[in-house]
């Protein structure tokens, strides 16, 4: 459940931003008529799934930069009701990635408009859309072509149905959280190695920089050791 999702409209869209700072903060008086919220069902028991120990954020300081974030979104809230899913599009930009790779650079070829074409079609009717274009050519729809593409939208209508069910879900989020205490141990371990800007943080603080020492002088006053 989300507080915001597409298909809203845009006086949902700002009413369901306005409760997310105060939500996380603590104070659910916005969050009567949310169904996401669970405060109002059980006050004295609620607890946050996603925050450290149940507990809501305190900080002040991040409290107004969120609000803040959340200001700026309201003011775009027209132009968030339309928002479709990411998951759907995304999977649909690797659709046409494999049909039309950007390395072959097909956007100069008459072939790209076929390519898209062919890219929605497995979209929308699965992998016999090849088949149902024969038909309508008037060609046979090809009885290997039909059997390979009934064996592949079969497998992926278990891949579907695999990733809906309880046990995936769970099974993503612990692997989740093991990439993320895996990361913040090579965090402490061997400091940030990776980050947007990173090069112009590190200028701006001078004592993050630590100099590499010079080769030692060796000039013939120190102590000798020998190991037998
Ligand atoms: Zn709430």
């Amino acid at each position: 459940m989300y507080a915001i999702k597409g298909g809203d409209n845009k006086d949902d869209i700002k009413i369901g931003l306005q409760r997310i700072v105060p939500h996380i903060f603590g104070s659910h008086e916005n969050c009567k008529d949310a169904d996401w919220c669970s405060y109002h069902q059980n006050p004295e028991k609620f607890m946050y799934k996603s925050l450290p120990n149940g507990k809501p954020l305190k900080s002040e300081g991040l409290k107004v930069e969120l609000n803040n974030l959340v200001t700026k979104m309201i003011g775009r809230s027209n132009s968030l009701n339309d928002l479709g899913s990411t998951q759907s599009n995304e999977s649909f930009n690797q659709l046409v990635s494999v049909k039309a790779p950007k390395s072959r650079h097909y956007g100069g070829s008459c072939s790209l408009q076929n390519r898209l074409s062919a890219a929605v079609l497995q979209k929308n009717e699965g992998y016999g859309y090849l088949s149902k274009i024969n038909e309508a050519a008037k060609l046979s729809p090809g009885e290997f072509t039909m059997a390979i593409s009934a064996v592949r939208d079969k497998k992926m209508e278990k891949r579907k149905e695999k990733k809906n069910s309880k046990e995936y879900k769970v099974d993503r989020i612990q692997k989740k959280r093991n990439r993320n205490t895996n990361e913040r141990k090579h965090l402490v371990r061997e400091g940030k190695t990776y980050g947007s800007q990173m090069e112009f943080d590190q200028q701006q603080d001078p004592e993050l920089t630590t100099e590499i020492p010079l080769p030692f002088n060796i000039d013939g006053t120190e102590c000798k050791v020998f190991l037998i």
